[in-house]
């Protein structure tokens, strides 16, 4: 039978302007053909019609960045310190089940405990639980008493890493995720020093690439920065451009961004934490100073315009980023980075997928490829914001949310 989307336009992810009255028309999980809202002859009777007036049919969202087992509650760090793996699981199953249902097709989980990681992901793909197609790290891998370390693998030489990264490979890790600096999360780790040295990482990047993975780092000092440009990492995570001494805050380099651009390492800038943690009312210190968030997106803004690819990871599980706002990515973007929607959405879709490695199966509506798709209320390629008014969404093919109905 086949499922027929209609909507007033569809937006395809691949940055093209959207196309009035068009109908997405899927078989099998996969999408068969595009065509005119009005020119459905030779549907047979059977096929299932969802329909949105005045809405648009776009690709389903890809979260870059989740700790599907933390809380996302003010408490997050007491909950990962005293929670049991049981519990851990069980958030682990709810956190996949409202990522979904906000329009969340694809995960990358960046970071939850091998034996919470692996088994969600396979309930997932046998249809036991409701979830995103999953890309899953595992632990990440961290310097003893490093950032993460208690959802983490210590691994300090080169021989450690290289091992910990075979150990993540052999139990179906889609991704490496790598602490390459202290993090906030992790009380007494330093954000403005490196954990690794570029050599380590180097050898890193090596193996993981000799058996076919991308490592994605962690990285708030310019130190930890430049380690990983220099080191071929492939995806950088927060890129916070600190400086090593607090007083200083920031400490750019345009250089090293020209660099992350020609090397085409994708960045995963975590842009949304400091508007949901301001408008959840929590003050945020990183590494002993204020910082300037209008200095932040400058910066953000400086690294885009010199041709860096960005993708668009919550963070989600940390400290108010919640499973159910990606939305607030794309919107941030708009308004802070000063991008067009249509540029927002492609980060979120097409840019993404790319960065995972499965932009042949996802990430764009096109012929052959899987069913992710969202019907969303409005025309986000004008209001952005209409990504929080999500009305359907379909996933390989299945429809789990329905004209406003959740159905899982
Ligand atoms: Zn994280």
């Amino acid at each position: 039978m086949k499922l027929v989307l209609k909507a007033d336009r569809l937006i395809d992810g691949t940055g093209t302007d959207p196309v009035s009255d068009a109908a997405l028309i899927i078989e099998d999980g996969r999408i068969t053909d595009i065509t005119s809202r009005n020119n459905l002859a030779g549907l047979s009777d059977d096929s299932d019609v969802i329909e949105l007036n005045g809405g648009t049919i776009m690709p389903g969202f890809i979260e870059m960045h989740s700790h599907m087992h933390c809380s996302a509650e003010t408490d997050a760090y007491q909950h990962i310190m005293t929670e049991s793996d049981q519990v851990f699981l069980m958030r682990a199953v709810g956190a996949v089940r409202t990522a979904l249902s906000s329009g969340v097709t694809t995960m990358r989980d960046l970071g939850a405990r091998n034996q919470v990681a692996f088994p969600v992901k396979k309930a997932i793909e046998d249809g036991i639980i409701p979830g995103p197609r999953l890309i899953v790290a595992g632990t990440p891998i961290t310097t003893t008493g490093g950032h993460c370390n208690m959802f983490g693998t210590e691994a300090d030489t080169v021989e450690e890493v290289v091992t910990a990264i075979r150990n993540q490979f052999k139990q179906g890790a889609g991704y490496i995720k790598i602490m390459s600096t202290g993090g906030g999360f992790t009380p007494g780790t330093n954000v403005r020093a490196p954990q690794y040295p570029v050599e380590t990482l180097k050898s890193a990047v090596k193996d993981a690439e000799r058996l076919n993975l991308r490592i994605a780092a962690h990285c708030h000092a310019t130190a930890g920065v430049r380690n990983c440009v220099e080191a071929g990492i492939h995806n950088l995570i927060h890129c916070s451009w600190l400086a090593e001494d607090p007083e200083q805050g920031y400490d750019y380099d345009p250089d090293v961004a020209d660099a992350i651009a020609e090397k085409g390492i994708w960045v995963d800038p975590t842009l949304a934490l400091g508007r949901l943690n301001r408008m959840r009312g929590r003050v945020r210190v990183a590494g002993g100073t204020m910082l300037d968030p209008a200095r932040r997106f400058e910066i953000l803004r400086d690294m885009w315009d010199r041709g860096v690819k960005f993708v668009t990871g919550m963070d989600s599980g940390m400290i108010n980023a919640r499973f159910d706002d990606f939305a607030y990515i794309p919107e941030v973007m708009v308004d802070e980075l000063r991008i067009s929607p249509m540029e927002a959405i492609v980060c979120s879709t097409k840019t993404s997928a790319e960065c995972l490695g499965i932009a042949e199966e996802t990430g764009t509506l096109e012929v052959g490829k899987a069913a992710d798709a969202v019907m969303v209320k409005g025309n986000p390629a004008e209001d952005i914001k209409a990504i929080h008014e999500v009305d359907t969404i379909v996933t390989q093919g299945r429809v789990v949310k329905r004209n406003g109905d959740l159905l899982i």
